[in-house]
């Protein structure tokens, strides 16, 4: 079977209406995180309508739709949930309603990343109608509560739905460039506790405040001298939150706890960041104790499925058979090398390859600095190459690619 990328092309700019259409009613429809419902269900209708061979819906609300019947499973994923709109005084458009001229779609997911989706849906059009299927199976995975929880979506589908991809292409924003990792997070709890009294007489008391006040000046310092990558850049810690409990305003606190997003780059596991802010003096001095937040919110289906808020890093090698069948299908459509990069933000990739190393790589329309932004907007010609991308990355891998695949892929952290 020959590749026609000429053709691919053509097919996918035809249905540049289409794939409009169907983000824009995937955009109308609110979708944060718990609450993904309405979406999925739409796109269940699209990729119906488009002739995909087989639609599921999982008991966690993902959705799973199927082009062809061969041995090895390709998945490509986008996360269908979205962040909420902020202060709605900083859109010029209506988030839901959105916006649309030639060139732009406006609306919150555009970018991040139902975008995606759109294209995915009509790159299975694009392969049964030109007739790309080979010996693979196509599963392309709309995720729920990624907004929320990234990853907790691909460890039910790799544990419980048992889909085990040979790689998966995450479809979030990479500004037309092919992204091959991003650094890892964690979310951080440090508590203090004290003895509260009157706030007449605090030398009755242990104040709790008081104690975290040394603890945050080390961290503060402890983020500038965090370890750099350089490829992923540096590793970054920042105070998000800050809590106390006491019995009244006139009182001495007996608990205070700080919240802290820990960016993790290459070379830096979660326990080596735990016992970071373990070691530090004032951490000590104070007997805080240091622990991980768990997620446990139920899925829009009432499916609870906890974990602990660890985001482990992943990186791919450029030389990985799947990093070359995205770059010989970029070359092909677009006559022209590609820029290979990373994610600043994290992504489904925590868990697909972070945690369970199957291999993951990144190519998807809109950009970045679009995403939980207002005015949230993709570009039309963006989705267009991506939904040729996806059509041409199955068959470039089976052909060339797939026997080249070494049983187990390292991940480069
Ligand atoms: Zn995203």
């Amino acid at each position: 079977m020959k590749l026609e990328f000429e053709k691919i092309l053509e097919l996918a700019k035809k249905y540049e209406p289409d794939i409009s259409k169907f983000l824009r009613d995937m955009i109308a429809i609110p979708s944060e995180s718990c609450q993904e419902e309405q979406v999925i269900l739409r796109i269940k209708e699209e990729m119906e309508k488009v002739g995909f061979d087989k639609v599921e819906i999982d008991p966690m609300g993902n959705i799973l739709g199927y082009i062809g019947h061969g041995q090895h499973i390709i998945a490509l994923d986008a996360h269908i949930d979205t962040v909420g709109v902020g202060n709605p005084e900083n859109w010029q458009y209506d988030p839901y309603q959105g916006y649309e001229d030639d060139e732009i779609i406006i609306g919150r997911g555009a970018s991040d990343q139902e975008g995606g989706m759109a294209s995915m849906v009509y790159a299975g059009k694009i392969i049964k109608e030109l007739g790309l299927e080979d010996n693979y199976t196509l599963v392309m995975v709309g995720s729920v509560q990624e907004e929320d929880c990234d990853g907790l979506c691909w460890q039910y589908i790799i544990q419980e739905d048992k889909l085990k991809p040979e790689f998966v292409v995450s479809t979030e924003p990479t500004d037309g460039k092919i992204y091959r990792g991003q650094r890892g997070r964690m979310e951080i709890k440090v508590m203090t506790t004290g003895v509260s009294c009157h706030g007449s007489a605090p030398e009755r008391g242990d104040n709790a405040i008081y104690k975290m006040g040394p603890i945050l000046s080390d961290l503060k310092a402890l983020h500038e001298n965090l370890m750099e990558h350089d490829f992923l850049g540096k590793g970054s810690l920042a105070v998000s939150e800050i809590f106390h409990t006491s019995p009244s305003r006139c009182a001495v606190a007996d608990s205070c706890w700080i919240s802290i997003d820990r960016r993790l780059t290459a070379g830096e596991t979660g326990q080596h960041a735990i016992q970071q802010i373990k070691n530090l003096p004032s951490v000590k001095a104070a007997k805080a104790e240091v622990s991980m937040y768990t997620y446990e919110r139920p899925a829009y289906t009432g499916l609870v499925y906890p974990t602990e808020c660890y985001f482990p890093t992943w990186l791919i090698e450029n030389e990985h058979p799947v990093c070359h069948t995205l770059v010989e299908a970029y070359q092909g459509l677009f006559k022209q090398e590609p820029q290979v990069d990373k994610w600043t933000f994290s992504t489904n990739g925590v868990a697909i390859m972070g945690r369970f190393g199957i291999p993951c790589i990144g190519f998807g329309p809109g950009h970045e600095d679009q995403a939980h932004a207002p005015n949230e907007r993709t570009w039309k010609q963006e989705l267009v190459d991506c939904a040729a991308m996806y059509a041409a990355i199955p068959l470039i891998y089976t052909q060339k690619y797939a026997d080249k695949m070494t049983k187990e892929t390292k991940n480069l952290v």
